[in-house]
């Protein structure tokens, strides 16, 4: 195990601090933990259960974060949670809005690290790409989060805490009448999800709750580079939408561009999808695939991602992704034709192949781009960096 910090800058995830006034948040605690923490604050355990519920439907329906606005709770004891207890937001460093509607914002953990969260509004659906981690202990190579250097998991209070953040600034407290803004998440902003395994699950188990947030497992996708030995226990456990980020189709191409793929190889990974508790075609597996120009998208590529697909008989679409640039990163995005003819291959074959239409790109909102990429560092330090990476991952599997 290497111990992380300044003078073993190993990128294994660090712990989150806990509050310097020893009070309790109370968002990201399960409806189990919420009584306990209760219980052991002096409510008497009789009343913990019931208290615990009413809490439950001031935060989460109600979004109410101030305990002198619960008003079905004794003024003693508002007193008492207020000593011991707070309900807390991130905080929020810039929040922009995009041209299309699409919004970014940067929030800051009390330890001062910095990661993003972004809502993309559709016609049909709103919805808020969470991230799990800052930074990220995988490096794939076109993706700006896995050049950061520092990595910690984000807490169950952090991750629900950006739904929390999103939904006050839609104003969905409580939920309007003529249904939310904010209707999905998509575990895809910074970090692998599955890496911070128990805490996205607790965190999206709070989303799902029916006493609060209550988003079905139906309208949640969670974003994997392929972490196979977690992928059953995510759909067993958690249960939600998986999105695999397969990128390549050949060993060679993917070890370059997905360096997990040489711990855990496409063939795996594929088995990995076939065996998904829940996958079937009114559920499908989503594969993203970035478009690298010479990389990754030629007619071949695309006839083999069909034949992988067949093979392995997976319920699946595919959402191509124009890939979006970022300084000293060595890429170019394919351009539109090969974009087109990629997406036809597939379609012909009878799986579904969307282009991705890049969103909030006038604010950096865009895929991989999380965390402004203002930072211009030289191929020599990106490798270094992949290669300090890939040595930590026995540790952080
Ligand atoms: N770690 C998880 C989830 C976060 S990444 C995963 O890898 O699946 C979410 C998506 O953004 C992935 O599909 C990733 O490949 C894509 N992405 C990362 N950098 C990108 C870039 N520069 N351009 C386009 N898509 C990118
Ligand atoms: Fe991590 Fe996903 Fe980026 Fe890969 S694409 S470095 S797994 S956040």
């Amino acid at each position: 195990m290497q111990i992380p910090g300044a003078i073993d800058p190993v990128p294994v995830p660090r712990a989150a601090p806990v509050r310097e006034d020893g009070r309790v948040d109370m968002i990201g605690l399960t409806k189990v933990e919420l009584r306990e923490a209760l219980a052991a604050a002096g409510i008497p355990e009789g009343q913990a259960k019931m208290r615990a519920s009413q809490i439950w439907q001031w935060i989460y329906n109600r979004g109410v974060t101030d305990f002198e606005a619960m008003s079905n709770i004794a003024k003693d004891t508002r007193a008492l949670l207020a000593a011991k207890f707070v309900v807390d937001r991130p905080e929020v460093v810039t929040a922009q809005v995009s041209t299309d509607g699409t919004r970014k914002w940067l929030l800051r953990s009390p330890d001062g690290q910095e990661y993003e969260m972004v809502f993309i509004p559709d016609a049909d659906r709103g919805t808020l790409c969470v991230s799990s981690q800052v930074g990220c202990t995988l490096n794939c190579r076109f993706c700006y989060t896995g050049t950061m250097k520092l990595v910690r998991n984000l807490t169950p209070g952090e991750i629900v805490g950006q739904v929390m953040l999103a939904r006050d600034a839609l104003g969905e407290w409580p939920s309007p009448p003529d249904g939310r803004l904010l209707t999905n998440i998509v575990m895809m902003g910074m970090g692998e999800p599955l890496y911070n395994f128990d805490n996205v699950k607790k965190a999206l188990g709070i989303v799902m709750d029916g006493d609060g947030i209550s988003l079905s497992k139906r309208r949640i996708t969670l974003s994997t580079s392929g972490v196979v030995p977690m992928m059953a226990r995510a759909g067993a456990e958690i249960g939600v939408n998986l999105a695999v980020s397969l990128h390549a189709v050949t060993k060679e191409i993917r070890d370059e561009i997905v360096p997990i793929n040489k711990k855990y190889g496409i063939d795996e990974l594929l088995a990995a999808c076939a065996a998904y508790p829940g996958a079937n075609n009114a559920r499908r597996i989503t594969f993203e695939y970035v478009m690298l120009r010479d990389k990754n998208d030629s007619d071949a590529d695309a006839h083999e991602l069909v034949r992988l697909i067949r093979k392995y008989k997976l319920p699946a679409k595919v959402n191509l992704i124009p890939f979006n640039p970022w300084p000293g990163v060595g890429y170019d995005c394919s351009d539109d034709e090969r974009i087109a003819r990629f997406s036809d291959i597939i379609f012909r074959a009878g799986i579904s192949a969307p282009v991705r239409t890049p969103r909030g790109r006038d604010i950096m909102a865009a895929c991989g781009q999380l965390k402004s990429a203002s930072e211009k560092v030289s191929r020599a330090e990106l490798d270094r960096r992949a290669a300090e990476k890939e040595l930590s991952w026995d540790s952080a599997a």
